[in-house]
């Protein structure tokens, strides 16, 4: 371990030099199932030829440019995005926490451009994650990631998603923007919302001339299933929608899209990057966009998510007492456990298989959209043995 990194965070042992496909390699030639695929961020496994072959081809012509010559990648992309969405205006990011802050800063200046620069606050909920700027952290409201960096930052308010009579309270004042929710909760512990209530929130913002921003950082880009969460539900659109994680499918790239309404404010000197979307990011993230947008892709996403979700249910039947729920959306799915997460993590590696965290005790399965039925049983195999052995210790133990 390094004495110079800051120790931010709580890192596994094994390193792994190598990845194809839903595998990764360590040095000493240990093979390991990933089902957290960088965050849901490798979306096509790892060392996807496509991928490899549009990186290392536009490597040998162009890796950067100033955002202040056009860049054809990005024009091709923001149409093909658009078109697949509610989408008509677009801004390239290298996160996800900055497309947040630019669907943020869209909706202020939505607002100021309307005449009403009063519209400032930002409605947020409990168990979201929104990223780790001080925006994004104030947007989300997790008192675990605002701690010791300073006062709250004005215009946020959080409210708890089923306190319906708080939001529509909310939504009527004077001084609110916009509301910004995650379809599909990702670090909270992959909690979907049901498509009532994200109509219903659509409807108040409607109704209010409030605008509304998806987060779809996780839950976007094919990993339920659809190319984006709230597309399983007519008429949740929302005003503006923050992606990334596997938009690049591993290349820092995000996104804030938004309706040509919505952007009304985003004119010439208010808002830029020195890399987003650059020629690099934008050669992997219009072939991971043909990829992920196939038919093939999202039909395979919605097969396995099933497949997992349903095997995962069973491992649930039979060991209660380790296993309490499943939940999520297609192949972003949370497993919340009775025994510690962390402990499962590390003992679900020595089964060779990576689960990711999640708040609310979770453990989160986000293997690549492209994992094959015989991988996802071994998942499960993999996920069982571990679940087994935490039951043999509490039988020990009682
Ligand atoms: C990961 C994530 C972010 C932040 O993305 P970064 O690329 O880490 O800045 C924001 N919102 C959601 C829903 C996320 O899952």
């Amino acid at each position: 371990m390094s004495d110079q990194l800051m120790p931010v965070y709580n890192r596994a042992e094994p390193v792994f030099v190598r990845g194809e496909g839903v595998w990764l390699h360590t040095a000493e030639g240990e093979t390991y199932l990933d089902c957290v695929a960088g965050i849901a961020t490798n979306a096509l496994g790892h060392a996807h030829p496509r991928l490899v072959a549009a990186l290392t081809e536009q490597a040998g012509k162009l890796w950067h440019l100033s955002n202040v010559f056009r860049i054809p990648g990005q024009e091709r992309l923001a149409e093909r995005i658009c078109a697949a969405s509610f989408g008509e205006r677009l801004f390239f990011t290298n996160s996800g926490a900055e497309a947040v802050e630019a669907a943020l800063k869209t909706a202020r200046r939505y607002h100021a451009a309307g005449g009403a620069p009063e519209r400032i606050d930002i409605i947020g909920f409990t168990g979201s994650f929104h990223g780790r700027t001080y925006a994004t952290i104030n947007a989300s409201g997790n008192p675990s990631y605002l701690d010791g960096f300073g006062p709250r930052l004005p215009g946020y308010v959080q409210l708890d998603i089923d306190d319906r009579a708080a939001l529509a309270a909310a939504i009527a004042r004077p001084t609110t923007a916009a509301v910004i929710v995650e379809p599909v909760q990702g670090e909270g512990g992959a909690r979907a919302l049901p498509g009532e209530w994200l109509l219903d929130l659509r409807r108040l913002c409607s109704d209010h001339g409030v605008l509304l921003i998806h987060d779809e950082v996780q839950s976007g880009m094919g990993r339920t299933g659809r190319l984006f969460a709230h597309q399983w539900f007519e008429g949740t659109e929302p005003d503006i929608m923050a992606i990334a994680k596997a938009l690049g499918c591993g290349f820092p790239v995000g996104a804030c899209v938004a309706t040509a309404e919505a952007a009304r404010g985003m004119v010439a000197g208010v808002h830029g990057s020195t890399f987003g979307g650059n020629p690099l990011a934008m050669a992997v993230a219009e072939t991971a966009f043909d990829e992920i947008s196939r038919p093939e892709t999202l039909a395979n996403a919605q097969l396995i998510g099933r497949r997992l979700a349903e095997g995962l249910a069973r491992i649930a039947a039979d060991h209660p007492s380790i296993v309490v729920d499943i939940r999520g959306k297609g192949m972003l799915i949370g497993v919340k456990l009775a025994v510690n997460n962390r402990e499962f993590m590390a003992a679900a590696r020595r089964h060779r298989l990576l689960v990711a965290g999640g708040g609310d005790n979770c453990v989160r399965m986000l293997p690549s959209l492209l994992m094959r039925e015989d991988e996802a049983d071994l998942a499960l195999e993999r996920f069982a043995a571990t679940v087994a052995g935490f039951a043999a210790m509490g039988e020990r133990a009682a």
